[in-house]
């Protein structure tokens, strides 16, 4: 755990300040559900502040109190500017390097002449001024329970922040069951309960309010899937066609992933998607027990994350990549033999 600068940062935050809040691209339930409710949290404290969000995430957070409120820097560029410029300190939450954010506004957070404080549980985070930083916690949400348990504000947890926090980190546990979920995580889950978080309407909003054509876009990515027995490997491929074919939208595949790892005795699980307009492969890696999928991307596919779920990218073709990947798994048996034992 790094813990620096909280003090000074509490004396900054003595004053009202103006301030920008930042996740990363590509947003999931754990980026918005955390730069909302610090949001919620600091406006309380008197602070102004402004959620900016480098590109579009899925639908199903939409719903998020807040939500409204957020500028997209790809195409709300000029205010989301205005509010860079006008702060006084910008939070980064959820990502651990400035590259996190996509080039154009990572080319606008590395010009940015204040500083930066970070709330972030991924593994190896740039040094900023101001960093909490904890790579063993589930999430960036309990991250910010536990930074508003540290300045003594339980007190002005409400619904709208308790209901972003319960997203955040029940997406990022896979519903409290990813090794990542402690008791702790209970604890502020039920917490979180009390403070107003609508469990049931949680979940069904993110979970089940799935379009008829997503459901069809993974029966196409199921039936795509391809298991390797031997090195308890599965993965996924999803082309550009098929996205199209089934009107593919932000967040559509989201989770998908996890139907390969979902297989029995399969402990490592990928999933390519092109992607036209990045022109390259979006790639999702998960894994069961020892075998690192944080070092595998960051050794071999330009990504990194956590131990069990990581993300990486690729500009060769689809099959180029889907070779490479095949290709790199002889060397990693051992690792994967016995990387999760019952
Ligand atoms: P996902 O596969 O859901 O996109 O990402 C899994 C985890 O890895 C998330 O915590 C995400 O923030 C992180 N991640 C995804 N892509 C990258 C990447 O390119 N670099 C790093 N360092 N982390 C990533
Ligand atoms: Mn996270």
């Amino acid at each position: 755990m790094i813990l620096k600068g909280f003090n000074e940062l509490k004396v900054f935050l003595e004053k009202p300040r103006s301030i920008v809040i930042v996740g990363h691209r590509n947003p999931d339930g754990d980026a918005m559900g955390s730069t909302l409710a610090l949001k919620h949290y600091l406006d309380k404290k008197g602070h102004n502040c402004t959620v900016v969000v480098p590109n579009e995430y899925p639908e199903f957070l939409h719903w998020l109190p807040g939500s409204e409120t957020t500028f997209r820097f790809d195409w709300q560029n000029n205010q989301s500017q205005k509010a860079i410029n006008r702060s006084d300190i910008i939070f980064l939450l959820d990502f651990n390097a400035l590259h996190r954010v996509g080039s154009d506004m990572q080319n606008t957070l590395e010009k940015y002449p204040k500083d930066f404080a970070m709330i972030d549980h991924h593994q190896q985070p740039d040094d900023v001024k101001y960093m909490y930083s904890d790579v063993t916690i589930c999430s960036t949400c309990q991250m910010v329970y536990q930074f508003i348990e540290m300045n003594n504000d339980l007190d002005l947890i409400d619904a709208d922040i308790a209901t972003c926090l319960y997203t955040g980190i029940m997406t990022d546990t896979g519903s409290f069951r990813f090794r990542s979920t402690t008791s702790t995580t209970h604890r502020i889950i039920a917490a979180l309960i009390d403070k107003g978080a609508k469990n049931d309407k949680i979940h069904n909003n993110v979970y089940d309010a799935n379009s008829y054509n997503r459901l069809l876009l993974l029966g196409q990515a199921l039936s795509n899937l391809q298991i390797l027995p031997s090195y308890k490997t599965a993965y996924i491929t999803l082309t550009s066609e098929e996205k199209k074919r089934f009107d593919f939208q932000k967040g559509d595949t989201e989770g998908v992933v996890n139907y390969a790892l979902s297989l029995k005795g399969i402990i490592l699980a990928a999933i390519f998607i092109e992607d036209n307009e990045q022109k390259n492969i979006k790639i999702s890696f998960r894994s069961k027990g020892s075998f690192s999928v944080n070092k595998f991307s960051r050794n071999h596919f330009n990504g990194g994350g956590h131990d069990n779920a990581a993300g990486g990218k690729s500009s060769d073709s689809m099959s180029e990549t889907v070779t490479k990947f095949v290709t790199l798994l002889p060397q990693y048996k051992k690792e994967l033999e016995t990387s999760y034992e019952n």
